[in-house]
């Protein structure tokens, strides 16, 4: 399934433009599932992926500290799960996104809660 996040065509690294107020172009772009791992399956089914950057995808250029992969530091990681955590319950929960109910329906299938 297409991302429920952001355009395929759009061009644009998820990181760069909503984070770091950088919209221009990238050409570098791999695809990120939000939910990799033993969950990658869960993030193809409903669409919870985003284009990123090289850098902000792998973090091999300049070291690693503000990258999804290779990088102990967590916290973009966690941001975009909950990012993702927050559509998918926008899109699928049927309890009203934000309560704990859809946050429970999102913890049976991904196995944790992220909010
Ligand atoms: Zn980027
Ligand atoms: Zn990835």
């Amino acid at each position: 399934m297409k991302s429920i996040l952001q355009g395929k065509k759009s061009g644009r690294c998820y990181i760069c433009e909503h984070w770091r107020g950088d919209d221009s172009m990238k050409r570098d772009l791999e695809e990120h599932h939000i939910f990799y791992g033993p969950n990658r399956c869960l993030s193809e089914r409903y669409g919870l992926k985003v284009m990123l950057c090289r850098y902000h995808h792998q973090g091999d250029i300049h070291g690693a500290h503000d990258a999804i992969h290779n990088n102990p530091d967590k916290t973009n990681d966690i941001r975009l799960k909950q990012i993702g955590q927050q559509a998918w319950e926008r899109k699928y929960a049927r309890a009203e996104a934000g309560t704990e109910e859809a946050h429970q329906e999102f913890r049976r299938i991904f196995g944790k809660n992220y909010m």
